[in-house]
């Protein structure tokens, strides 16, 4: 058995191709959830749907979000309506009273899904729709998940890293913004005064997360502060980490990131923006895979390989150096 740390990106390029080193009937992803937000009501967890498309098969691999092929009837004419109207196209955030009262998960991240924001496909919007739908009968965010696996056929464990609302939320010179906001609307472009995970205090990590990470653990060239940080914020996460065997692949080499926001938020938290700062935000990382071409001595095993993925025979390769990095740790 394994268990998989899971961003948007970096991770599940890796899963893609990793079926092989690790059979998907024996694998776990836990995925983080502080990216997710509440759009017209309805819970929109980008982390998990990365996963969930890819292992139902209809991942947009492209984009590494949405269904391939999917429509955007809906959401072209949401953003008609809006411009129509002359209404500002957000994002819009609902008021600072609506943040905190209603469906409890969706705390510190609520927008209104007028001109939508984020571009939600039709199929895409099917599956929120689900999700919120389940949340209301009741159902934790980790039961709505296993009945979202089942309807795509997933073969591996899908698991939100928390059932409690967590808020990544990213401090500016203009103010405090959720993630979403900084990255999908803003391009990344303000500048990082700090990281907030807004409710991991008081968290908690489910059993069923608690009991895949005490198998070995893989966390995938994941951004170390909004995928991975969400879920270290988490303590019981972060115990469970310390004393199960970890082999991390870096998302960057040497200084070089190969996509997203990673080096800049590194940077805002205190991390040097390399693989070195990798490793000293991973204390309990007991061994690396790292790029060939990445030289940086590290005070712990490393595996090399070349770590750039393009496609599934990358990925692979990525997979098995990971399983040599595992031989070490064992
Ligand atoms: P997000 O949720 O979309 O931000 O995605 P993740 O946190 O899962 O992944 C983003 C990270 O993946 C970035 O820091 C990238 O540097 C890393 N990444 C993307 N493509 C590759 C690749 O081909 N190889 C490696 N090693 N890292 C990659």
């Amino acid at each position: 058995m394994v268990t998989f740390l899971s961003g948007g990106t970096g991770t599940p390029k890796l899963l893609a191709g990793a079926t092989a080193a690790f059979p998907p009937a024996e694998t776990t992803v836990v995925a983080n959830t502080g990216d997710d937000i509440e759009l017209a009501g309805h819970l929109v967890c980008p982390d998990l749907d990365t996963v969930l498309f890819l292992g139902g098969r209809v991942l947009d691999r492209e984009t590494w979000w949405g269904i391939d092929g999917d429509t955007a009837r809906t959401h072209t004419e949401l953003r008609r309506l809006a411009d129509a109207a002359g209404l500002d196209s957000g994002p819009r955030y609902l008021s600072a009273e609506s943040q905190t009262s209603g469906r409890e998960i969706a705390r510190w991240r609520r927008f209104s899904g007028v001109a939508e924001f984020m571009h939600i496909g039709d199929r895409d919007r099917a599956v929120h729709l689900t999700r919120t739908g389940l949340l209301d009968e009741g159902a934790t965010l980790t039961e709505a998940t296993e009945r979202l696996a089942d309807a795509f056929e997933v073969d591996m464990d899908l698991l939100p890293m928390s059932d409690d609302p967590v808020a990544t939320l990213i401090h500016t010179p203009e103010g405090v913004m959720h993630f979403q906001e900084f990255w999908v609307a803003r391009n990344g472009d303000p500048e990082v005064e700090d990281v907030e995970f807004r409710g991991s205090e008081a968290a908690e990590a489910t059993d069923a997360v608690l009991s895949a990470l005490s198998e070995p653990v893989v966390v995938g060239p994941s951004n170390p502060v909004t995928s991975i940080g969400p879920l270290v914020a988490i303590d019981g996460i972060e115990r469970a980490l310390r004393e199960t065997a970890v082999v991390a692949v870096s998302p960057f080499v040497e200084d070089e990131v190969f996509s997203g926001p990673a080096a800049k938020l590194m940077e805002a938290v205190g991390y040097e923006a390399s693989t070195a700062g990798v490793a000293n935000a991973y204390p309990w990382a007991d061994a690396f895979v790292l790029d060939e071409a990445d030289g940086t001595d590290l005070d712990r095993p490393v595996v090399r390989t070349d770590t750039s993925m393009d496609d599934e025979e990358d990925a692979a390769r990525v997979a098995r150096a990971v399983r040599d990095a595992q031989e070490v740790t064992a």
